[in-house]
């Protein structure tokens, strides 16, 4: 069921969103009503370009719609253009202070530059950053830091608060607006969950920018995912955030699956299999974990969005398998139930149950894929 359906039937699942203004991030729209983008950042170094592509196709695979790209220094800048020809996704270019790498990456390609104004140095130079972006068609991410505040804000405010990083953002934002460039989102993170997510909500009524959400830091696989779950989570649910990162000490295509795990669990967003399954215990017809690790693994390619509940027993599998497109359940004897949209559709032994699974959630991949295709052509005709 379409995410729209889901909520009309079901308006308790409604999400409002803050309806900020649209920018681009090359074609990726970021903003407005424009789905919620989930973004990662290499960790090679740049200058070693084929090392950086191989990550960046990596990551679009896994479903990124933007990565990031640190350009510390000019040997990064030169690498920046054939790393640009190559992504199959906009890359934003990460500078910090050194506006000359702005310029450069600018003009080798990059669809936005992650870049804070205030931090340019003279009047000069943050026009000539701002004409390379408008030249070459870049947006801007102004990225407020609670670890890296101005001084004379940690002055006033004694310490990183949401009113010190507001009035950060505000005053890199001021700086644009006066030279009337609109094409840029603002980003206020923290690795403190409450700072974060005030900082945001603060924000959110100060500005209509689009929002790029982020729990700096967060830490590693399971506390760094739970941390942003729990801010990024929070966010957007109350509407806030038109594109995040996922800001992990682990591979950055863990970055990209727990930010979609997020997106899903809200509803914003479908890609690939969203299983279902239950812990399990000792009525299991199966062994539910390894089966929905196996599994988990098979059908990482699949990016179509499929429901597929696999659990355990007659107790939640039959209500489970009822809402949604797959389904199976163990019962006993060694075999269980295979459901299509809710209906049972015949017995499977457990030895065969993965490969039949597989085959069943590839097949409504590839109709889906098709029909899918097909409504695009129809629209573009
Ligand atoms: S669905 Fe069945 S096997 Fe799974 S946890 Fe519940 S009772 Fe146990």
């Amino acid at each position: 069921m379409a995410i729209e359906e889901h909520t009309k039937v079901r308006p308790w699942r409604a999400i409002d969103r803050r309806r900020s203004r649209r920018i681009h991030v090359g074609p990726v729209a970021v903003g407005g009503d424009a789905p919620i983008s989930v973004q990662s950042m290499t960790n090679t170094p740049t200058a070693d370009a084929a090392a950086t592509i191989e990550q960046i196709t990596r990551l679009a695979d896994a479903g990124a719609d933007i990565v990031r790209v640190s350009c510390p220094d000019t040997d990064s800048t030169a690498a920046f253009s054939e790393i640009a020809k190559a992504s199959p996704v906009p890359l934003v270019a990460d500078i910090h202070f050194h506006y000359k790498r702005g310029i450069e990456a600018a003009e080798a390609g990059a669809a936005c530059l992650r870049i804070n104004p205030g931090n340019i140095g003279s009047m000069d130079r943050v026009r000539e950053v701002v004409s390379a972006a408008r030249n070459n068609g870049c947006s801007i991410r102004i990225g407020v830091n609670a670890g890296s505040l101005e001084r004379d804000l940690l002055e006033k405010y004694g310490e990183p608060c949401p009113e010190a990083m507001v009035e950060s953002a505000l005053n890199h934002a001021r700086i644009l607006d006066d030279l009337d460039f609109r094409e840029y989102k603002i980003s206020v993170k923290a690795s403190d969950v409450f700072l974060t997510v005030a900082a945001y909500q603060a924000l959110a009524e100060a500005t209509d920018a689009p929002l790029h959400l982020g729990v700096t830091e967060a830490g590693g696989l399971r506390t760094g995912g739970v941390k942003s779950a729990l801010g990024l989570g929070n966010l957007l649910w109350a509407g806030i955030g038109d594109t995040i990162r996922v800001s992990l000490s682990a591979d950055p295509v863990e970055e990209v699956k727990v930010g979609y795990d997020i997106l899903k669990s809200l509803g914003l967003r479908t890609r690939g299999v969203n299983i279902i399954a239950c812990p399990s215990c000792a009525r299991q017809g199966f062994d539910v974990i390894k089966t929905v690790e196996i599994l988990e693994q098979r059908l990482e390619h699949v990016s179509e969005p499929i429901s597929l509940s696999i659990i355990g027993c007659v107790v939640n599998g039959p209500g489970e398998a009822a809402y949604t497109d797959l389904g199976f359940t163990g019962g006993g004897k060694g075999a269980g139930m295979l459901y299509f949209a809710g209906a049972a559709d015949e017995k499977v032994s457990n030895e065969e149950m993965i490969e039949r699974i597989v085959d069943a959630v590839e097949d409504k991949a590839a109709k889906m894929k098709a029909e899918r295709e097909a409504a695009e052509k129809s629209a573009a005709e």
